[in-house]
């Protein structure tokens, strides 16, 4: 039987075979086909039993059966599953175009809301046929005829570029490679990196290093190797990928454009001035105009404080002969400055982090917040280096379970992720619990020892769980708005942000750090170091993202897609405007920010900024509270995580807080508070 068609337990990822994607998807294509030709022609008033509840149970039958798809795509990824993804994201796309214009089921959903059961619904159920007829409109359904063949051929168009998008980023990446023979090179590069690079090497029979622009392989060489030569070959490969400088058929420069000018198209066939204005119709967020001043506002009070840190920056790269700064060097400059002002490095922390003692002090922190427990156990997986988990209750029964897939590799998108393998309901048997994907691209273990994550990668770590928490800790039974379904992206940052702060906590640290040699745990000297260095230049941080989201606001609401300016045009304008650190004209950072080009954050990137908002003032309830307090944890999870998309997150946040959001956590956390002189 068909892998795919399985729905009764977990994926059987061991099967899995690229032939049976387009059976299983023609199987269950038609399946909801015939349904919705029943339930069109069903003479009986729509009702949630006969109407919504067979609709939600075809659809989770497919979302499971693609997700294990394009999981995979995005995982283990190969030409010929490649090929039969594409293949067949079209023929869902375009069934989920047609979907989203049928009037038929429109007016159905709306002869439903207006019906006398609908105010007998719960508030899950009628939120999610609030949803639905929201989301009729803004598939098309509204439109005349010819518009909406337009409609309909765009979103077909939009989901192929964007995976083309994703996927010239995943070749170029894969595609270079670096031999060094020469040892004097490597000087600076830390050991396990060095280490990293020659088993690389060697895999291929090759003598020397191997260096590739994987981020575990990339980073070390830009943040450490005297070797200015190096780090500025590394810098150009990667900033160049995916641009008019390599190979012509993996230029993402005409697919910018295009991307840009289909989704405007879009837009306004629905009657939006803009793509940001459609975007925001399921936001938290109500304008553009909003949205661009809180960043501005944002932006002038972390001004000062990233021109400071870029002084300080550029003293120090001065002291080391380099007055001539260039964007190779900003990462080896600020290593060296944070050793000489706080005299410890992030190789040092990283000697007190590995794998199973950070997995174990995650786990204890949910376990002291939550009062469940999570254990390693078995399941079928794609690739060996993955492993799987449960979460239980003090009961001992299962809440949810989750995979983890940690190790960058070449055939793995890059960056850290997690999505929906299995959504929580309610079913006839009972509920149906969830599982989750978590993907993250840290170093591999090497040289026979565990892996050793940066502070930076644990603090990934944690925030990528925060996402898993939200969707496998939801208390909701309705398919439509439990876990991240249906929550307003702007706010889905809220756990997964949440989550990061409490890799700062001294309570948390001393339990989940071991020295890989010594075993001692993280010595309370060190600590306070890292503590100190926290904002170490978070002016700079603050304003490059601030950057990045005005960009991206700007390219969907300002910017001409038929004009003569380019998207880096825009992109030097705003630099202008904001930052600080000014990249050489070759870069080309467009062509590879796949957030905006192929994931969901269009018109949307701010929304990490929007949501720290939201999840520093949650923090500070804990920091009132004692930073552990199982009160507030409780609470978090109940007003919070288990809510879903039921209703919207400022109304969670409110139940949860007891008031509106600030802004003064945000600013504290990055020590951007001026002290006001007595
Ligand atoms: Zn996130």
């Amino acid at each position: 039987m068909n892998p795919l068609l399985h729905f009764s337990g977990l994926p059987h990822f061991d099967q899995i075979k690229p032939e049976h994607v387009t059976p299983a998807v023609e199987h269950l294509l038609g399946e909801s086909r015939t349904l919705l030709e029943k339930l069109q022609s069903d003479m009986a008033l729509p009702a949630w039993d006969n109407f919504v509840a067979p609709l939600d149970d075809a659809e989770e039958r497919l979302g499971r059966a693609w997700s294990q798809v394009s999981h995979m795509n995005s995982v283990v990824n190969t030409p010929e599953l490649r090929e039969v993804y594409n293949a067949n994201l079209a023929t869902l796309t375009a069934f989920y175009a047609e979907l989203s214009q049928n009037e038929a089921l429109y007016a159905r959903y709306k002869q439903l809301q207006a019906a006398a059961e609908f105010s007998s619904l719960s508030p899950a159920r009628k939120k999610i046929v609030e949803n639905e007829i929201r989301d009729f409109r803004l598939g098309g359904a509204e439109l005349p005829a010819d518009k909406k063949a337009r409609f309909k051929a765009i979103q077909e168009t939009l989901s192929t570029l964007s995976s083309r998008f994703e996927e010239n980023v995943m070749d170029t990446t894969d595609a270079f490679a670096l031999f060094i023979e020469d040892a004097s090179r490597l000087a600076g590069i830390p050991d396990d990196a060095r280490q990293a690079a020659r088993e690389a090497a060697e895999k291929e029979g090759k003598p020397g290093w191997k260096f590739t622009l994987h981020f575990p392989s990339y980073m070390p060489v830009l943040q450490y190797a005297d070797d200015r030569k190096l780090r500025e070959v590394l810098y150009h490969a990667y900033a160049t990928r995916a641009s008019e400088f390599g190979k012509p058929e993996l230029d993402n420069t005409p697919l910018i454009r295009e991307i840009l000018q289909l989704r405007q198209e879009a837009a306004q066939l629905l009657g939006f001035n803009s793509y940001a204005e459609d975007s925001l119709a399921t936001k938290m967020a109500e304008t553009p105009a909003q949205v661009m001043d809180f960043l501005r506002d944002l932006g002038r009070r972390a001004r000062p404080f990233a021109g400071r840190d870029m002084a300080e920056l550029r003293e120090a790269a001065t002291r080391l002969g380099l007055e001539d700064m260039q964007a190779w060097d900003v990462g080896y400059v600020s290593e060296k400055l944070r050793e000489e002002r706080y005299a410890f490095s992030d190789q040092e922390v990283k000697q007190y982090f590995p794998e199973p003692q950070v997995l174990q002090g995650l786990f204890r922190v949910i376990t002291t917040l939550y009062g469940v427990t999570v254990r390693k156990t078995h399941a079928s997986v794609w690739h060996e280096d993955v492993s799987f988990y449960e979460i239980v209750d003090r009961e001992n029964s299962l809440i949810g379970q989750f995979y983890l897939d940690l190790y960058a590799r070449d055939k793995k998108r890059g960056g850290a992720w997690m999505d929906e393998a299995i959504t929580r309901r309610r079913k006839a048997h009972g509920i149906e619990t969830p599982v989750a994907y978590l993907t993250c691209n840290f170093s591999p273990p090497v040289g026979g020892k565990p892996a050793l994550f940066t502070h930076d990668e644990v603090i990934t770590l944690f925030h990528e769980f925060g996402h898993g928490l939200h969707h496998l800790l939801t208390r909701v039974e309705e398919y439509g708005v439990s876990g991240i379904k249906g929550v307003e992206w702007d706010a889905v940052e809220l756990p997964s942000q949440f989550m990061e702060n409490f890799c700062w906590e001294w309570d948390v640290l001393q339990h989940m750090t071991r020295h890989v040699d010594t075993g001692a745990p993280l010595p309370r000297t060190l600590y306070d170091k890292m503590v100190a260095a926290k904002n170490f230049q978070a002016g700079m941080q603050t304003v490059r993202q601030i950057e990045f989201s005005l960009f991206d606001m700007r390219l969907h609401c300002e910017f001409d897609p038929h004009g003569s300016q380019t998207a880096l045009d825009l992109l030097n304008e705003v630099r202008q405007e904001v930052a600080v650190v000014f990249p050489p004209a070759y870069n080309r950072f467009p062509n590879n920010f796949t957030h905006i080009f192929a994931g969901g954050y269009a018109a949307g990137y701010y929304s990490y900024k929007w949501a720290e908002v939201l999840s520093a003032d949650a923090y500070s309830l804990f920091e009132e509270n004692g930073v552990l307090s199982e009160d507030a944890g409780r609470r978090f999870w109940s007003e919070i995580l288990a809510q879903g998309g039921v209703r919207p997150a400022l109304e969670s946040f409110v139940a949860f807080r007891g008031r509106e959001p600030t802004i003064d956590a945000l600013l504290r956390h990055n020590g951007m508070v001026e002290e006001v002189s007595p």
